[in-house]
C-alpha cells in the first residue's frame, strides 16, 4: 500500500481539503500512474455535495486523469514505465455480461466500478484523480498519443467521450444538423467534436457572452435558448440535439426543434428531474428522447486517437489543488472557459510542505 496525498470532501456541506488515502500495490494486471493533471467535471461537484444521494465519504473526486506510468504488474502487456496514459470514469467492470462483451463496459449489467465513489450499484468506495497517483487494471487505462498540452487532454477522458459516444451513435456527420445545448465542459467538447465529424453545428446557450466563443470553438450558428423568437426559427429542423445542461429545464423547447425521427439525447444529469416533456412534442414527428452515459473503453481510445490526429484538446483554465472549492463555485455560475484542470504538482508540493 502507498500512502497518497489527495483532496477529499468529508461531508456534503464541507469544502474539499487535504486527505491521505491508501493505494494498493500494483497487482499482476495493474498499472501504477503518477497523476499529472485531473479535469474538474460537474459530476465531481454533484458527487462531493451528495446531490445524487449516493455519495460515500470521504469522497475524492476526479475522473479526467492524465499521468505517467511508474510501475506495471508482471502480466501487463499494453503499457510500460514512462508511457503517458489516461484514466476516465471507470476502473473496472464485470467483464462477462453482454455489454462488457460488446465493449460497452459503461453499460455493464452488473455495474461498472466508477473511478470514484465505487461500484455504481454499491460496494467499497474508490478514490479518484484529485490525488497524486492511482493504480488501475490495464484494461481501463488509455493510451495518450498527444505529444504536448497534456493538461488540455485530461478533459477528453470524460467530457470528450461523453459527447463523442452519442454523436457517433446517432451518426453526427456531413449533411446532419446537430445541436449542442450548454457551453460548459461537455458542451464545448460536443461543439468541437461535432464540427470535426463534419456536421452543421448549432450551439444553444443561455449566456449571450459565449456567442463569439461558440463560433470560435466550431459552431456554425449560436442560438440564445431563452429567446423564443430565435428558437422558433429552428423549429422541426434538427437531426440530433445533445443536451449537456446540469440543471432542470423545459425539454419541449428542444424536442420541438427536431425533424421527423430526430433524437434529443440527455447527458446532463441534474440533481432534480426535468419537468416531464409533452407527449405531443414526441408523437407528432415520431421524435425520440434518449440518454447516454460516458462511453466504453474501446470507443474512448478511438476518441483519444481521433483527437490526437485532428489536434483536438479542451479549452482549459489551470488551477492549483487548493483552489478547487472556488472552482466549484465558478462552475455553478457557468463561469469557466471551458474546463478547470488541476495541476497535480500543486498537490504534491503542498503535501511535501505540510
Ligand atoms: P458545466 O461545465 O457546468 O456545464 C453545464 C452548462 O450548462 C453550463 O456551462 C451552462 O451553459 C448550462 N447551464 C447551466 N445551468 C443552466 C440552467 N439553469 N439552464 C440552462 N443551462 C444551464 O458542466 P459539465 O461538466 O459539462 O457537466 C454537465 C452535466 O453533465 C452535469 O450534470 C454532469 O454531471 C453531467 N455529466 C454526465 C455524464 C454522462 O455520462 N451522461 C458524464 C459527465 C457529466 P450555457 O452558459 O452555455 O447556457
Ligand atoms: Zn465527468
Amino acid at each position: 500500500m502507498t500512502r497518497t496525498p489527495a483532496y477529499a470532501a468529508q461531508a456534503a456541506d464541507k469544502p474539499l481539503g487535504p486527505h491521505a488515502i491508501e493505494r494498493r500495490a500494483p497487482g499482476a494486471h495493474d498499472v501504477a500512474i503518477d497523476i499529472l493533471y485531473c479535469g474538474v467535471c460537474h459530476s465531481d461537484l454533484h458527487t462531493a455535495r451528495n446531490e445524487w444521494k449516493n455519495t460515500m465519504y470521504p469522497c475524492v473526486p476526479g475522473h479526467e486523469i492524465v499521468g505517467r506510468v511508474t510501475a506495471v504488474g508482471k502480466d501487463v502487456k499494453g503499457f510500460k514505465v514512462g508511457d503517458t496514459v489516461g484514466v476516465g470514469c471507470m476502473v473496472d467492470s464485470c467483464g462477462h455480461c453482454a455489454s462488457c462483451k460488446d465493449g460497452e463496459e459503461n453499460y455493464c449489467e452488473n455495474g461498472f466500478t466508477a473511478t470514484y465513489n465505487g461500484p455504481v450499484f454499491g460496494g467499497e468506495n474508490t478514490y479518484g484523480g484529485y490525488s497524486a497517483n492511482i493504480v488501475v487494471n490495464e484494461k481501463f487505462v488509455l493510451h495518450i498519443s498527444h505529444k504536448d498540452n497534456l493538461a488540455a487532454v485530461a478533459p477528453l477522458l470524460c467530457a470528450g467521450i461523453t459527447t463523442w459516444s452519442p454523436l457517433r451513435h446517432w451518426h453526427a456527420g456531413p449533411g446532419k444538423k446537430v445541436g449542442i445545448v450548454g457551453l460548459g465542459g461537455l458542451g464545448h467538447m460536443g461543439v468541437k467534436l461535432a464540427r470535426a465529424m463534419g456536421a452543421h453545428v448549432v450551439l444553444f446557450t443561455t449566456s449571450p457572452n459565449k456567442i463569439a466563443d461558440g463560433k470560435r470553438l466550431g459552431a456554425d450558428e449560436v442560438v440564445i435558448s431563452k429567446d423564443p423568437e430565435q428558437m422558433k426559427q429552428h423549429a422541426g429542423s434538427f437531426d440530433f440535439i445533445l443536451n449537456t445542461v446540469a440543471a432542470p429545464h423545459d425539454l419541449d423547447a428542444f424536442l420541438n426543434l427536431l425533424k421527423r425521427d430526430g433524437t434529443l439525447c440527455l447527458v446532463g444529469a441534474p440533481a432534480t428531474p426535468h419537468p416531464s416533456p409533452q407527449v405531443f412534442s414526441l408523437i407528432f414527428k415520431r421524435r425520440a428522447l434518449a440518454g447516454s452515459l460516458i462511453g466504453g473503453i474501446r470507443e474512448t481510445q478511438e476518441m483519444l486517437d481521433f483527437c490526437a490526429e485532428h489536434g483536438i484538446v479542451s479549452d482549459i483554465e489551470m488551477i492549483a489543488m487548493r483552489d478547487i472549492n472556488d472552482a466549484y463555485e465558478r462552475m455553478l455560475k457557468s463561469d469557466v472557459k471551458y474546463r478547470f484542470v488541476i495541476d497535480m504538482q500543486t498537490l504534491k508540493d503542498e503535501a511535501k510542505a505540510a
